[in-house]
């Protein structure tokens, strides 16, 4: 109902839209509105919402200069006379983001309809076309229903170290008698759920809910399934798996992998009629379950294996026979509390077909995807009750061309269907997932097709944030498989591999990255969680875990990976100009570094834990690797000093913004302690270069600001040598120092360099993993001959900072670091030899902010666009003012641009909202 409302005024808005700009009026409209940076979100608990909204014009320049917000029960009371919630009259105010809804206090359940026009420079807006949240259940006492599942394994269920359970199937029958105006299903399901309701699955969710420490935070999710009930009887059913509740490994050395217990339901649907009359569904022994369905087992690590003979036709349907089901125990809550989920939930967001098929011997097969990818197999087949098909997961071939499964580890990923001997059979596992680009397929019945599977690609629902393309194709390919590597890497937190017996959301491998990710993938809403998640870990005495959620119990205080719970609050800071995460998590960040101080700072100032050191960097050559465990842990104080250091630095813009202004000297007076402990303890004056010389331990001192002066420009030198010359031409960092190495570049002014850097195709590069055949980032730089056992295909660490880079430097897209989230941008795109055009687009909280530059001779032709209610330093490469021409005229004449200053071949200008076409002449 709501859908076909809101449906109805879309199109009633679009009409009056055109109708208007053809008579001449709508020139500056509303879209994209936002609640707590999401559109129409459903169940949010938070009670002073953020709404934001992008204006669209079609004039340059145009600012907002004040807003009008109404916030209504109900769309029919969305109006200026009647809104009920709040109507906060006209606002002077030039925020079109982040603005605290300030109404009546927000309840549980409840529906906020809401629109807002605006006045800008350029003329006023009409309404918006209205947009919509709800509020989700704000206290414990809002949850009726009771814990139902079976605290128990079955016979055929197996605890061993390689855990098999199957899932847990759940019914409930019930009567729908009136007209209903909202029907909303609030539900913690764990492990995993999926819910169906008269047969028919709710949503196209996956792999639900996203993953936490249970022992901390749980979250329900909120569904409106009014469209799927109908009158009369109804039936839900409820399916569970383990997810990391039931975890994949069970006594596992006892102490490494935290385990929860048996899956779980809570489940509550609240039926409100047109009446008024209210009508509540919950979890309870009225329920029926049964374990004796079709999926025997699931497990992440080791795969599904599902036996169609299992089946029970119309389990969620009305009018099955449960007789022989049992009754739910009542067991008991998990620990955490119960949180809204508010990070998007997993999807199959792509199909993709197989591109060969081979038959090997013992009549197995191997599948060829083509891509390294991340999801699952879906099958058809025909064959006999009875008959099993196994299939094999792995990211590469051995040389025979049987299918490499070392680098799993312990993990099985393998999937396992029993026929139930119908026309055609088509199945696809539902609560586990696979990394893989091939399948080994074993006991096939009959004929073999290439056209009897489909891959799912699985992954958080996230949009595309950005595009970038530019004239060098081996570029374009690293920049695929970034994009691949990160998608299938993102599972409700981010992690680290999806094949091997790890997928552990490790704090080190992002803390760059999430900036460079946020540019390919609207990834926001994800990182705000994970921050939770890393907040959770905390213990009692300050100290963070080194994966979060902490499935697993590593606390080694690594200042570099710890330090992601602030380099990840910066970022979304600095892409979104989000304040909020920065504040609520001020507190314990202070409380980390106090610990950090308190047990590793040495009386010189110096901070002597880090283990994992530059992790990951890669051997001399090709040949010193073959063979080789890459896992050698290098300490270096070094690194953890100049951590500490831009952590003290990035503390004091964090009091200010937590209004902490006390804090703010201290930080500032340590970081000026450290900065000089740092040069005494690492700066050799003499070879003007830092620690034991490594472009890592350089790279970090300059671009963390820890270079005096006078010695950046023989530091710099150093850089280039060890690059240029020690290196011949290549990188020697692993994650740490990858993280740093691309804008470094770029900032001491070695472009050409960076960009030599990038178009590699020998030992160690980007490239050389294309070369090889990569079409994900690995894990190593040498990982075609190095030992198996740590030696992932698809780990997007390495990426460091070349995406931040590509579209920062080369598009020449970027916030500026005054007015963050793109309320100001700042372009300045770097003209590498051998490129000839570049083409970047990022949908910025503005609107999208477009660059488009090709340079042919001496003529550079730049297309960009800055959205309204936003601005942008424009640095357009050109020996003057008067050798720029913007849409074929002088740029004086322009509108929306004045020039700020010339510099250095570059003219500067501040330019408006709008398309721009500048052309100038480059020496
Ligand atoms: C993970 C890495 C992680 C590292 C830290 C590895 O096993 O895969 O991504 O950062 O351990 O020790």
């Amino acid at each position: 109902m709501l859908e076909v409302l809101m449906s109805f005024f879309h199109f009633l808005m679009s009409f009056i839209g055109v109708f208007f700009s053809l008579v001449g009026f709508a020139q500056v409209d509303i879209v994209n509105l936002s609640c707590e940076m999401k559109t129409n979100p459903q169940g949010i608990e938070e009670v002073f919402p953020r709404l934001g909204w992008q204006i669209k014009s079609g004039h340059r320049n145009v600012r907002q200069i004040a807003y009008q917000v109404l916030v209504a029960s109900s769309l029919e009371k969305l109006t200026e006379e009647d809104a009920d919630f709040w109507n906060s009259g006209r606002v002077e105010s030039n925020n079109s983001q982040h603005n605290v809804y300030s109404g009546k206090d927000l309840k549980s359940r409840i529906d906020c309809y809401w629109k807002v026009k605006v006045w800008t420079n350029k003329g006023e807006s009409g309404w918006s076309v209205p947009a919509h949240w709800s509020m989700g259940l704000l206290y414990y006492k809002d949850w009726s229903a009771r814990w139902i599942g079976f605290d128990r394994a079955f016979e055929w269920d197996n605890d061993a170290f390689h855990s098999r359970l199957s899932a847990r199937y759940f019914r409930k029958e019930f009567k729908v008698e009136k007209q209903i105006k909202s029907a909303k299903v609030y539900l913690i399901g764990l492990g995993l759920y999926e819910m169906s309701v008269n047969g028919q699955k709710v949503g196209g969710s996956v792999l639900t809910p996203s993953p936490t420490d249970y022992h901390r935070n749980v979250k329900y999710n909120t569904l409106e399934i009014e469209n799927y009930l109908q009158k009369g009887a109804n039936a839900i059913g409820i399916v569970l798996g383990n997810g990391r509740y039931y975890t994949m490994r069970q006594h596992y050395k006892g102490y490494k992998i935290k385990n929860f217990g048996f899956p779980k339901l809570l489940f509550q649907l609240e039926i409100e009629y047109v009446d008024g009359s209210r009508q509540l569904i919950k979890s309870d022994n009225s329920w029926r379950g049964t374990a004796d369905g079709p999926i025997r087992s699931n497990n992440e690590y080791d795969g599904e294996i599902y036996d169609a003979r299992k089946e029970m036709p119309g389990w969620d349907s009305v009018g099955f026979d449960d007789s022989q089901w049992l009754i739910p125990d009542y067991v008991e809550q998990p620990d955490g509390n119960y949180e809204a989920q508010l990070n998007p939930n997993m999807k199959i967001l792509r199909e993709l077909k197989p591109v060969k098929i081979t038959r090997l011997a013992q009549g197995k097969y191997m599948l060829d995807m083509g891509q390294n990818m991340v999801g699952w197999l879906q099958i058809k087949v025909r064959g006999s009750e009875g008959d099993s098909i196994v299939m094999r997961f792995g990211e590469i071939l051995n040389e025979d061309g049987g299918l490499f499964t070392e680098n799993l580890r312990d993990a099985q990923a393998t999937a396992q269907y029993v026929l139930k001997g119908e026309e055609e059979e088509q199945w696809e596992p539902r609560f586990v997932y696979y990394g893989f680009q091939y399948v080994e397929i074993s006991g096939w019945p009959e004929k073999i097709s290439i056209d009897d599977f489909v891959g799912k690609v699985v992954s958080d629902e996230m949009k595309g944030n950005g595009t970038f393309e530019c004239s060098n194709s081996l570029i374009n390919q690293i920049y695929k498989n970034a994009w691949w590597g990160i998608l299938g890497n993102y599972k409700g937190m981010p992690i680290d591999c999806p094949q091997r017996n790890e997928r552990q959301p490790w704090l080190g491998d992002r803390t760059v990255g999430c900036l460079g990710e946020n540019y390919v993938f609207d990834n926001a809403a994800l990182y705000r969680k994970w921050l939770d998640d890393i907040a959770y870990s905390q213990k009692d005495d300050g100290s963070i875990s080194d994966v979060a959620p902490a499935f697993w119990r590593y606390y080694s205080d690594n200042m570099s990976w710890s330090g992601a719970f602030l380099m990840v609050a910066e970022m979304l800071y600095r892409q979104t100009g989000d304040v909020r995460p920065i504040q609520k998590h001020y507190k314990a960040m202070r409380k980390w570094l106090k610990y950090m101080e308190g047990r590793y700072l040495s009386s010189e100032l110096v901070m002597t834990k880090d283990s994992y050191g530059d992790w990951c960097a890669p051997p001399a050559t090709i040949e010193e690797g073959r063979g080789k465990n890459a896992n050698i842990k290098c300490p270096s104080e070094l690194i953890s000093t100049a951590y500490y250091y831009h952590f003290l630095n990035l503390m004091q813009e964090f009091a200010r913004l937590s209004q902490c202004e006390n804090d703010i000297k201290e930080y500032k007076k340590q970081a000026k302690k450290v900065y000089h402990s740092f040069n005494s303890a690492f700066y050799r004056e003499e070879s003007q270069t830092y620690g034991e010389g490594k472009l890592t331990e350089n790279l970090l001192a300059m671009a963390l600001g820890l270079v005096p002066a006078d010695e950046k420009y023989g530091v710099a030198r150093t850089i280039i040598k060890i690059i240029e010359e020690d290196n011949n031409g290549h990188l020697s960092t692993g994650v740490v120092g990858t993280g740093w190495l691309m804008c470094t570049l770029t900032d001491i002014g070695q472009d050409n360099l960076a960009w030599k850097l990038a178009a590699n195709t020998s030992y160690p590069s980007w490239g050389y993993m294309v070369e090889n055949g990569a079409t994900t980032i690995w894990e190593l730089w040498n990982g075609n001959t190095a030992a198996p056992k740590m030696n992932s295909y698809n780990h997007v660490m390495m990426l460091g900072d070349l995406l931040i880079w590509l579209y920062e430097d080369l598009a020449g897209i970027k916030t500026s670091e005054e007015k963050t989230g793109f309320e100001e941008v700042v372009m300045e795109p770097k003209l590498v030899d051998g490129l000839c055009y570049v083409k970047g687009s990022y949908q910025s909280p503005y609107g999208e902010v477009k660059s488009s530059w090709a340079k042919a001779e001496n003529i550079f032709l730049w297309d960009i666009t800055i959205p309204a209610n936003s601005t942008a330093r424009v640095s357009v490469p050109a020996n003057s003012v008067s050798g720029i021409k913007e849409n074929g005229k002088p740029i004086q004449e322009s509108e929306g641009v004045s020039v700020l200053r010339e510099d250095k071949g570059r003219v500067v200008l501040i330019v408006g909202s709008g398309n721009y076409q500048f052309e100038s002449r480059i020496f």
